[in-house]
């Protein structure tokens, strides 16, 4: 006897280009892309960059932080993140633009997090009780924007369940 289906849908919005956004959302992905020259990845080489807008409408941005004993390299999405908590600690992340960069081909369509930022990224909206936006962009091409990290991670993990 077979189970009861069950579906979730995840929607986001795409735009053809950064252009077509509000300037809020197109500096962060700015910033993101500044972020790049942070990144210490002289193992793949894949850099990343991530930018947040706080609530008070600061931005603090980070890159991947690679090590050299493969499994304890950072995200730049936790980079950053880190970055808030040690240095804000009571702010609220609002948003978070994440851009990618391989000097071996161009990256033309948007990179999502990985599942461990997916993570840590619906722990922190727990944490602050409000959703963060989420913008992707790879070097050029389209913009993916996501109300919440919970549409990238819909069967989530929390405290709720401890
Ligand atoms: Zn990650």
């Amino acid at each position: 006897m077979a189970g009861l289906e069950k579906s979730m849908a995840v929607k986001w919005q795409v735009y053809t280009s950064a252009d077509e956004l509000p300037e809020d959302q197109q500096e962060l992905l700015r910033e993101a892309e500044l972020a790049l020259d942070k990144a210490y990845a002289p193992y793949s080489n894949f850099h990343v960059g991530a930018a947040v807008r706080l609530d008070n409408g600061e931005i603090l941005s980070g890159g991947n932080f690679e090590n050299a004993a493969y499994p304890m390299c950072l995200c730049a999405e936790r980079t950053t993140l880190a970055a808030v908590v040690s240095t804000k600690p009571d702010s609220i992340v609002k948003q978070m633009a994440i851009r990618v960069r391989n000097p071996e081909r161009p990256v033309e369509e948007p990179a999502a997090p990985c599942g461990a930022c997916r993570q840590v990224l619906v722990e922190t909206e727990g944490k602050q009780k409000g959703n963060i936006q989420i913008l992707l962009q790879g070097e050029t091409g389209p913009v993916y924007v996501l109300s919440s990290a919970k549409v990238l991670l819909p069967f989530y993990f929390d405290g709720s369940f401890l």
